[in-house]
């Protein structure tokens, strides 16, 4: 039977594909394909953690004090028994061998399978052995993490992905990925995805924009009514995902599928054209990458250079392990090279928030750690208060420097404190590589503009900063405090709210009358809604994910920045600055 789910839309296009399910466990785990030469390795992780999970319960049961109940030592037989039980070993090895699943994720996979039985039995006895199969899969994953269940660099799990999918598109549906295991999934098989949880700017979703693949997350119930290989459509374009379609329906979405690459074929074809408005204001399109890697595509896509490279994914997905400076200086190196001589702007960690160091998911970070993440100790907070690490990354980038034009961002700078903090550490990287006698060149230094503090008070920061970057996915969370990340608040996370616009009015403004850079990289940049409203603001210069540089060319093609100062008159003006804007582009279309 086919059925419909409702969520948000976070990527536009129609995917159409097979679902490939990511348990959700409460302990939060790894998911990412292996190769077929590391198969056989899984397979013997997994054999190693049973028997040091046997071990355990064996040894518990040893330990069981002689006034202990009766049914304790019962209860270590049934969890002994199930870990035995061939049919339990034999499944999950069959996701290992024909899906090229990682330990842990095959093991939840199963996991979420005898979920399934168990609800649906008749028994209630049976029913609440259900328990005990999860404490049992669940002392499993903590052996196993506690192992090398280090996941694969990305290229390598994408390649493994590769070799088991076979003919089928498919579609990744899950309760929520978190950023890290995005990361794993980016540019692998995945045509689209689907969410229960998130809002349009969390982090997974601008990774999900960033693969240019379908995608609607909040979908609330989605991972528990879809099922594993159930046909699904995913419309990111209206949020909503259709399981089991019927042909009628499947056939209109391969036709809307078949528009929308014809569509993307002729703005292809922009992609070496300069972006120069009608008037001949040339506008500058830049990229967000996350990886050194990803610098490729925003060459493809006619970035002309890097206004945001997220450092903060190099330092995920390492168990802890940070990426040391060698390491470090080497990404950035890469990225900095491969951009050609264009300007590269690496943004110092932001690490916090729903960008956790380890592998968590945002409801297990919001509801088990901080407090309130978001305001915590997040981006530059967090690096000065590890200042070796801070300088590290430092010492990194100004070596990078060296090899090309290289940018620093400081992530959600608030406090003028912090900016001093910011050029001390600054100071001493240079010490430090000089003492060293290491080469660096010279790097301009900027802040993002994220908190209304930093945005009313842009002035005073550029007195000490070269440029500023608006990060609007920050600054709308900020001023209108509403979680980013939380779909319960998403109808109010609202980046046409007439305070928000006029932050950035005002930040535009002044830092052009300072005679300053100022940019957008947040996805109010890629989003061609404000385009024209950005350009009469003043704003020169957009970062958005290379998918997106096209259809904001377009509409830089097509704009007269003479004629937008009567359109921003208007959309300020007006209580309803969304609505007032399509009336005003409308009026402005040719008869
Ligand atoms: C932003 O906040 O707009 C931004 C670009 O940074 P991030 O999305 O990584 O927080
Ligand atoms: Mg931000």
């Amino acid at each position: 039977m086919s059925i419909q789910v409702f969520g948000m839309p976070v990527s536009r296009g129609v995917a159409i594909g097979r679902a490939v399910l990511v348990a959700s466990s409460r302990v939060d785990v790894a998911h990412y394909f292996v190769g077929a030469d590391r198969v056989e390795h899984e397979i013997a992780r997994l054999r190693e953690a049973r028997d040091a999970v046997a071990a355990e319960l064996e040894a518990l049961k040893r330990e069981l004090p002689p006034e202990a109940p009766h049914e304790l030592a019962a209860l270590l037989d049934v969890h002994l028994m199930l870990l035995r039980d061939d049919a339990l070993s034999s499944a999950v090895k069959q996701w290992m061998v024909e899906r090229h699943y990682n330990a842990e994720w095959a093991l939840s996979a199963q996991l979420e399978v005898l979920a399934r039985q168990f609800d649906e039995m008749e028994d209630e006895y049976l029913r609440e052995r259900k328990a005990d199969v999860e404490q049992v899969v669940e002392r499993l994953l903590r052996v196993l993490a506690r192992g090398d269940g280090r996941a694969a660099p990305p290229a390598a799990a994408a390649q493994a992905a590769r070799d088991f999918a076979g003919e089928d598109p498919l579609v990744l549906v899950a309760n929520d990925v978190a950023p890290a295991d995005m990361l794993q999934f980016k540019r692998s098989v995945f045509t689209g995805f689907v969410t229960d949880v998130g809002g349009r700017t969390s982090h997974t979703a601008i990774v999900a924009r960033s693969m240019d693949i379908p995608a609607v997350v909040g979908a609330r119930e989605a991972s528990r009514l879809i099922r594993q290989d159930d046909w699904i459509v995913i419309d990111g374009d209206a949020g909503v995902v259709i399981v089991n379609p019927s042909p009628i329906v499947l056939e209109e979405y391969r036709f809307r599928q078949r528009q929308s690459e014809l569509e993307r074929a002729r703005l292809d074809r922009l992609r070496h054209t300069p972006a120069v408005t009608l008037d001949g204001q040339p506008v500058e399109l830049l990229a967000n990458i996350e990886l050194p890697d990803d610098a490729a595509s925003a060459l493809e896509a006619g970035a002309v250079g890097v206004g945001l490279f997220r450092s903060e994914f190099l330092f995920m997905n390492r168990d802890g392990d940070l990426p040391g400076e060698d390491e470090q200086f080497e990404a950035y190196r890469a990225a900095v090279t491969a951009m050609q001589g264009l300007p590269v702007t690496v943004r110092t960690v932001d690490i916090g928030a729903d960008k956790p160091l380890e592998r968590m998911s945002v409801h297990e970070l919001r509801h088990e750690h901080a407090l309130n993440p978001a305001l915590g100790l997040r981006a530059i907070r967090w690096s000065l208060s590890e200042p070796g690490m801070f300088r590290q990354q430092l010492r990194a980038i100004l070596r990078a420097s060296a090899y090309g034009k290289v940018r620093v961002l400081i992530p959600m700078v608030a406090h003028l404190a912090e900016v001093r903090q910011v050029f001390e550490a600054l100071a001493r990287a240079r010490q430090q590589l000089d003492d060293a006698g290491r080469a660096y060149g010279r790097v301009e230094v900027g802040a993002m503009i994220e908190v209304p503090a930093a945005a009313l008070m842009i002035d005073r920061l550029l007195q000490h900063f070269d440029f500023v970057s608006i990060g609007t996915n920050d600054l709308i969370q900020y001023t209108l405090a509403i979680d980013r990340a939380d779909e319960a608040v998403a109808h109010l996370y609202d980046p046409w709210h007439p305070a928000v616009l006029q932050l950035l009015q005002h930040t535009i403004a002044r830092a052009g009358a300072l005679g300053r850079g100022v940019a957008v990289c947040g996805e109010m940049a890629g989003d061609v809604a404000f385009t024209e409203l950005l350009l009469a603001m003043g704003l020169r210069s957009f970062s958005m994910h290379p998918a997106r540089i096209a259809s904001v060319k377009q509409r830089v093609l097509r704009a007269d920045t003479r004629h937008l100062q009567a359109l921003l008159a208007q959309v300020m003006a007006s209580e309803q600055p969304a609505v007032a804007m399509q009336q005003a582009l409308q009026s402005r279309q040719p008869h």
